[in-house]
């Protein structure tokens, strides 16, 4: 292979460096969002959650404050599907609009189909949903398969969120012998995916991981069960760009006191 000239290698950094246009995505991730910003019924926590009463409202949106957050995005920023952005840094996709914004709802309350699913219809916004099938068919404040389906026929993603909504690292599970902890993870990765592309009929390709607690075992398993990307939260969200890695999509959780200008300050 000839080598490129140091003139043109440094030509290349610069521009990229200077290259004003070049897309920035990033992700926001819901729990629940209800008229009042209070869940009518006692929702967390959820099996797989640890209980923590001061947590209880934490993640739950008012309807009205999550409708004015579309409001603003919508007028200044693209809101684009998931698989946009997994396909541009895996380079399978040209190009994004310059600044966009991709929107992930995590679990399966009942008020993803009643609440947010019409509003971003409304403003035809795709979004992603993160499901774990425990959750499913559990109770009143719960989404049912059927409604999942509903929301999948119409063009929602619907993507793993593991299967029990548990810790993933070995760390956490001590107990657990080479073999089992082997087995706990085919059943969380896997058996998850398999169940939800069965209920959707579509494939499931991405995985947002519970508590965001993930290593690089856990990583390399992802991979394994089929997964194209990984989803975790940070604290302070991320400006994602084509060198972002797939497996590495970091995201920024709203919740229940989030305000504009703190959303505002993680956008592109
Ligand atoms: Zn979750």
């Amino acid at each position: 292979m000839r080598r490129l000239p140091l003139a043109a290698i440094l030509l290349f950094c610069v521009s990229s460096l200077f290259a004003g246009d070049a897309p920035v995505v990033s992700i926001l991730s819901y729990h629940e969002v209800v008229p009042g910003g209070v869940p009518p019924f006692k929702t967390h926590p959820p099996p797989g959650f640890p209980d923590n009463p001061t947590e209880a409202n934490r993640y739950t949106l008012d309807s009205k404050v999550f409708a004015e957050q579309l409001d603003y995005i919508a007028k200044n920023y693209e809101v684009i599907p998931l698989v946009d952005l997994v396909d541009y840094i895996s380079g399978r996709r040209e190009n994004l609009p310059s600044k966009s914004v991709v929107i992930t709802v995590d679990d399966g309350y009942l008020s993803t189909y009643k609440e947010i699913f019409p509003l971003m219809q409304k403003r035809e916004m795709p979004f992603t949903l993160f499901v774990y099938p425990q959750i499913v068919d559990l109770g009143k404040n719960y989404l049912t398969w059927q409604q999942i389906a509903e929301m999948a026929k119409a063009g929602v993603d619907i993507e793993s969120h593991t299967f029990s909504h548990p810790l993933l690292r070995a760390k956490n599970h001590p107990e657990m012998t080479p073999d089992a902890y082997g087995a706990f993870l085919k059943h969380e990765l896997l058996d998850s995916r398999n169940l939800i592309e069965e209920k959707t009929r579509k494939p499931v390709k991405f995985i947002a991981y519970p508590y965001s607690d993930v290593d690089p075992t856990v990583t390399l398993a992802t991979r394994q069960f089929g997964y194209e990307a990984a989803l975790y939260d940070s604290l302070t969200g991320a400006r994602l760009s084509r060198s972002t890695r797939p497996m590495h999509l970091v995201r920024y959780a709203v919740v229940h006191d989030t305000s504009l200008d703190q959303l505002k300050a993680v956008l592109p």
